[in-house]
């Protein structure tokens, strides 16, 4: 009896690797071994957390299974290694220390406040009682104030702040939620408000409130940066924000207090309500409803960007109003977010008309996410707070580590190392100064952070982006990737594609092969090659990018061979315009060629008289899908072969003006002509699945941020037995190109 006993006990070894740091893994290890009565030790070493335990084999069993299940919900595991091991005898279970060396681990996102400090924050009686610096293991800031790793106190901004003796005893007990919490601060001990602004008696928080009833302008300090808060139902409020901020057109951002707030100005469902409860806390996308907010907020669209409150400030602030608030980034012009009190004091001046600073340093800036969910999956627009620096898995260990340096619009860059894609947080387009500056200063910060020393270099094809020239400027092997190929490529990692696909890419602008500007391009490729089966008919871009802004430029290049049919739209516009854009056609004078699903958008757009400008690209695009009516309606369409197969797009255009004359509403042109790029989508989906016998298809591109356009285009596809993949984790815009670059580059080093 005795023998048998002795027989069943075993020991094991469990590596564990993924944001299984600074996240309360091994108080949770800990707890799960005394539980199932197991011997042993777990500490943190550089691949991630590594655990021996002893036990009889069905607790061993337990145990693992209840890691893998239900780990602390800031972690994240990648992958569980177990090996069999001698029995040591281990007479309990211990919390040994880390091990330290030259290794990495992944570093846990930004997160929005946990339940439990929630409680704490309302409990008058806790010590913690409206603390806004409140934070645990399980919730607090991360990535925005980590200088380096390993990740612990002294390598953080919190560094200046010594721990009181009772934070000091909650850090190191392991029966604490906050055990090893970094962040862990209380009002004896951690970081603090300071109000700016009219002379106001109250605590900083009700002067906050206070200024934000009476319709001003508050700058408020977060996790990652400065936002610009105001009143949203306050039209003057939100009229003199876009003026001082020189921002126009781009929807803002709002804040609600909950979902209950939520429900009365949008449509929720349930996904879309997870999303904006997820500690990740992003702004999402929601469809309009009923409650109206000032004008000026989101005009003409049928979407708002909202988000819950996530740092304990905003909780506390929210409390004491009752509207929701416009939360927009704190910089001037596309400069990246201001993050230094110094800063936000002089460069917001003439925006803000007060300021809510506080003493714990923003190492890492980083910007909101913006996140939506559509045809069953979240899909990312902006991969900032929350998300990054998370990486991506890309599974297959890759050899050599790889920068990609991104594109121009919506940069991010991407480095690799082993399983992982590093994919940098939303920098912008680099398009001034300020952003180049902090796009190369971030790639350093990134190299070190996560001990990547890049051997390669992949960049866009465009010679004159900022990120191509600073990619031309190492002296390392470089390698080139065409824009449209690295749309597709950033969905097919994701979902470890590694074989041919039909890949559709639309978009505004990439530089092809052939020196023209791309944008509805149909790709025969896997991740090393592609070859181009199919396009939109090229069409001139009179002006290129003064087109892009005035779009009825574009219109007149689309619609130029065949002009006088569209005598009213024509005649329009001033002759004297007229006669130098025929001119610029004529004679090619600034005039690329573009084969661009954008372009075809602006050119709708135009000739349906929704607007003949915009105010930042995709502006019309967005308007346009606003305005659908669904039907199954569409519009003939012509593909001939011309080096494959060419889509024209005059054609539609004319029927949509037709339409347009004939007085038939435009809600209902707008769901045609949407409908019309489906068809002839799947149109030219079946015929390559036929010619290429591939049945996989990847869409990519930031055109599939148009929600009708992905939802109806899958339905179709998935109903005809496709297989249709298409961003979720990155973005489908520019966002996301630097992965699809660092995965090309990758597979074409394997040779
Ligand atoms: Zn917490
Ligand atoms: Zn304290
Ligand atoms: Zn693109």
């Amino acid at each position: 009896m005795v023998r048998r006993k002795v027989l069943q006990i075993q020991a094991k070894q469990i590596n564990i690797f993924g944001i299984v740091q600074g996240v309360g893994f091994r108080p949770f290890v800990f707890n799960i071994a005394q539980k199932y009565n197991l011997k042993g030790i777990v500490y943190n070493n550089s691949s991630g957390v590594y655990i021996e335990v002893e036990g009889e084999k069905g607790s061993i069993e337990n145990f693992i299974k209840e890691v893998k299940e239900n780990p602390p919900s800031l972690a994240v595991i990648d992958e569980i290694e177990i090996k069999e091991l001698e029995v040591k005898n281990y007479k309990n279970f211990k919390i040994v220390e880390s091990k330290e060396d030259e290794g990495f681990v992944p570093v846990s996102p930004d997160m929005g406040v946990c339940e439990d400090c929630l409680r704490e924050l309302k409990e008058s009686n806790d010590r913690r009682y409206r603390y806004p610096f409140i934070n645990c293991t399980n919730c607090g800031p991360r990535f925005s104030i980590i200088e380096d790793i390993p990740y612990d106190r002294a390598k953080t901004s919190m560094k200046v702040f010594p721990m009181c003796e009772k934070c000091e005893r909650e850090y190191n007990d392991p029966h604490d939620r906050r055990f090893h919490a970094q962040p862990v601060a209380c009002f004896d001990c951690g970081p603090s408000l300071q109000f700016v602004g009219e002379i106001c008696e109250e605590d900083e928080i009700k002067c906050v409130a206070k200024a934000l009833k009476e319709g001003k302008i508050v700058a408020i300090k977060g996790i990652g940066g400065f936002h610009l808060a105001v009143n949203a139902l306050d039209d003057k409020a939100v009229s003199t924000l876009r003026n001082r901020k020189k921002r126009y057109g781009k929807p803002f951002a709002v804040m609600m207090k909950d979902i209950e707030q939520v429900e009365k100005y949008c449509i929720l469902s349930e996904e879309e309500k997870k999303l904006l409860l997820s500690q990740r806390r992003p702004i999402v996308l929601l469809k309009k409803k009923g409650g109206k907010l000032a004008k000026g907020v989101a005009d003409g669209l049928d979407t708002l960007g909202v988000m819950l409150p996530y740092a304990p400030v905003h909780y506390l602030l929210m409390e004491e109003i009752d509207f929701p608030i416009v939360m927009t980034s704190g910089n001037v012009s596309e400069e990246p977010i201001c993050k230094d009190n110094e800063e936000a004091l002089e460069k917001l001046k003439d925006i803000a008309d007060a300021f809510l600073l506080n003493n714990r340093d923003i190492v890492n800036r980083i910007d909101d996410s913006v996140t939506s969910f559509n045809s069953g999956a979240e899909r990312i627009i902006r991969r900032a707070r929350g998300y990054t620096p998370q990486p991506i898995l890309v599974k297959k260990d890759t050899r050599v580590s790889v920068l990609a340096v991104g594109g121009f619009y919506k940069n991010t860059f991407c480095l690799t190392k082993g399983p992982y894609a590093f994919i940098s947080h939303h920098i912008g387009d680099l398009d001034n100064e300020k952003a180049c500056e902090y796009y190369k200063e971030q790639i350093e910060r990134y190299k070190r952070l996560f001990r990547v020393n890049p051997e390669v270099i992949a960049h866009d094809m465009h010679n004159s982006y900022f990120s191509t020239q600073y990619a031309l400027s190492f002296d390392l092997p470089k390698i080139k990737v065409q824009h449209h190929h690295a749309h597709i490529a950033s969905s097919m990692a994701e979902y470890n594609l590694d074989e041919k696909v039909i890949g559709i890419a639309y978009d505004g602008t990439g530089y092809g092969t052939d020196g023209n500007i791309w944008g509805a391009e149909f790709l025969i490729c896997d991740l090393k090659d592609f070859v181009r089966v199919g396009h939109l008919e090229y069409k001139p871009l009179p002006g290129s990018e003064l087109a892009i802004r005035k779009i009825y430029r574009t219109a007149l290049g689309f619609i130029f061979d065949n002009i006088n049919f569209y005598k009213d739209f024509v005649e329009k516009f001033n002759s004297k315009e007229l006669e130098i854009i025929s001119k610029q056609i004529e004679r090619k004078i600034n005039t690329p060629y573009v084969s661009s699903m954008g372009r075809f958008f602006d050119a709708a757009v135009s000739l349906l008289g929704v607007r003949e400008e915009v105010l930042f690209e995709g502006q019309g695009a967005m308007e346009l899908e606003s305005l659908i009516v669904e039907s199954d309606e569409y519009y003939d369409f012509e593909v001939y072969q011309k080096d494959g197969y060419v889509i024209d797009p005059e054609i539609i255009l004319r029927q949509l003006y037709e339409d347009y004359k004939k007085g038939v509403e435009k809600g209902i042109i707008a769901g045609k002509f949407h409908n019309t790029i489906v068809e002839f989508t799947y149109y030219l989906a079946l015929k390559l699945r036929k010619e290429f016998g591939i049945n996989k298809v990847v869409l990519s591109g930031g055109s599939f941020q148009n929600r009708y356009l992905l939802r109806r285009l899958m339905q179709k596809l998935a109903a005809s037995g496709f297989e249709v993949y298409s961003n979720s984790k990155v973005p489908c815009n520019d966002g996301g190109i630097s992965l699809g670059q660092a995965i090309i580059a990758n597979k074409k080093l394997e040779g």
